[in-house]
């Protein structure tokens, strides 16, 4: 088989597709990468197709290795009426620019486009006797992404950490109360840098891993697995795709993607996206005061030794942006050696500097604004009174560093990524175009309803009939038990110590 992909920090690492998702992150801590990026896809053979016939061209490009056929059932498995429309990912004109609206699967967020094709990879990929444990960091929305996903599925179990009290309720709620026999949840008593960081010291504990046997791997349903990042590159083919077909645009014509961002996945996405040939001026990276990122686009200092911020959009709040790696990677054209030394210092330090070559490169493709909490209010009230659309408060997010932009006179036409359904964060939202908001979350919601006329999605409102299921709080420094505890419950049969 093709062994195309490769580490981030070691370009001697060589495997294919399929083993880069099954592992999900390289033994040297570093990330799995996929070099030949350039292709020769035809935007003007894209315009006569659907989503999933653009997906079907995308993967076949970026994931070599498995058929034509395992993606074709990939794709059919995951999109489909679990989506509330058929075009899976509209694009609505907004004011003088366009909304990509990605959180039309079924957990409301746009982590859903990932994680409901992740699990059909998964599948193509596991052996008969092969079993994997999923292992989740999250900031509250690919914890249930992730639930749904791989709930039930034979030869899986997944596992989800999220940050104690650092989710929004309905988020907490739509995680609790998932059914499945192969899913646990716990919140740790800490942040989600925590999570993530421990989620892959763990991948890096070879003592650890040798414990579970050799049937049982670890993998993870992050963006730090490939298989979940490339299947959100269609989604900007296929709204360009749209604007052509609008005839808002020509084909060829470039344009500007704002993208609300965290671990730095989704822009990432995008980034691929415009090296297989699509027609981009700018990403435009926006973040909430977690500001990272738009210091390093001042400074060329990536220092994540800064203050923790909970916000409003608390799916951002995030310090290290895990995908930044892969960015290093591709804009120090694939300097494996260079981008190791600079993740050597971040773990030692803290922070690095990245040379000015470098960052030339990354101003050249992006450009980086953020929002306070009282920004982001501002964005939803004034969109809302004036265009009447109700954006969520990441969309928020990604709607003012969009004009923050424009004030450089660039005129591209700008599609603003939207990230999660308002209703997920029915307070801050209520609270920014509400004169008496409701506390209790059920009823905010219906408030928000009736004065907005933007429908409840019904996953979001069934979640308060449902059963809770899951109540654990473990201290963040007890993930690994946590995990092996789970593991010898769904995978060894407890009366037996035949582990191999
Ligand atoms: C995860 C998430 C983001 C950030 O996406 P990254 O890929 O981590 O950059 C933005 N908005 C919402 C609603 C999210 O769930």
């Amino acid at each position: 088989m093709d062994k195309n992909y490769t580490s981030t920090r070691n370009d001697k690492v060589k495997l294919s597709a399929k083993d880069a998702i099954k592992k999900g992150f390289a033994d040297d801590g570093g990330l799995f990468v996929y070099p030949q990026l350039n292709s020769d896809i035809s935007l003007k053979s894209l315009l006569s197709l659907n989503y999933q016939e653009i997906a079907q061209i995308i993967l076949e490009k970026l994931l070599p290795g498995f058929s034509k056929e395992e993606i074709q059932t990939s794709i059919f498995d995951a999109y489909n009426d679990s989506f509330d429309t058929p075009t899976i990912t509209p694009l609505v004109a907004v004011d003088d620019f366009y909304v990509l609206e990605l959180f039309h699967g079924p957990t409301s967020a746009f982590k859903d486009i990932g994680l409901q094709i992740l699990p059909q990879l998964m599948k193509k990929v596991l052996k008969p006797d092969n079993k994997v444990m999923i292992l989740t960091a999250t900031s509250g929305d690919t914890g249930k992404a992730a639930l749904e996903g791989f709930k039930n599925l034979d030869q899986m179990g997944i596992t989800v950490f999220y940050p104690y009290q650092g989710v929004s309720k309905v988020q907490q709620l739509q995680m609790e109360t998932t059914n499945g026999n192969n899913t646990d949840i716990t919140a740790i008593r800490g942040n989600f840098d925590d999570a993530q960081s421990n989620v892959k010291k763990i991948f890096n504990d070879k003592n650890f891993k040798q414990s579970l046997g050799n049937k049982v791997n670890l993998s993870s349903a992050n963006s730090i697995n490939i298989g979940r990042l490339i299947p959100q590159v269609v989604y900007y083919f296929a709204s360009y795709v749209q604007l052509v077909n609008k005839h808002s645009i020509k084909l060829g014509q470039k344009v500007n993607f704002t993208v609300p961002t965290g671990n730095f996945g989704d822009v990432l996405a995008g980034f691929f996206a415009k090296q297989m040939g699509l027609p981009v001026n700018k990403f435009i990276v926006a973040s909430n005061e977690n500001n990272v990122l738009t210091r390093f686009f001042n400074t060329g200092i990536y220092d994540r030794n800064l203050p923790f911020h909970q916000t409003v959009a608390p799916s951002m709040d995030i310090q290290i942006s895990s995908n930044f790696e892969r960015l290093l990677y591709y804009e120090s054209n694939q300097d494996t050696a260079y981008v190791k030394k600079l993740m050597d210092q971040l773990e030692q330090s803290g922070r690095y500097q990245v040379s000015d070559k470098v960052l030339t490169a990354i101003r050249d493709d992006f450009f980086c604004a953020y929002s306070t909490d009282d920004e982001i209010k501002s964005s939803i009230n004034s969109v809302f009174k004036r265009e009447h659309y109700l954006m969520d408060p990441h969309t928020a997010v990604g709607y003012k560093a969009m004009r923050d932009y424009q004030k450089t006179g660039d005129q591209t036409p700008n599609i603003l990524l939207s990230t999660a359904s308002p209703y997920k964060f029915v307070h801050a939202v209520s609270k920014a175009i509400l004169d008496n908001p409701i506390d209790d979350d059920r009823l905010a919601m219906q408030q928000l309803q009736q004065f907005s006329n933007v429908a409840i999605p019904q996953n979001l409102i069934k979640v308060f009939d449902l059963p809770i299921r899951h109540r654990d709080v473990i201290e963040k420094n007890n993930m690994e038990d946590y995990i092996k505890s789970k593991i010898e419950e769904k995978f060894y049969d407890k009366n037996s110590s035949a582990r191999n």
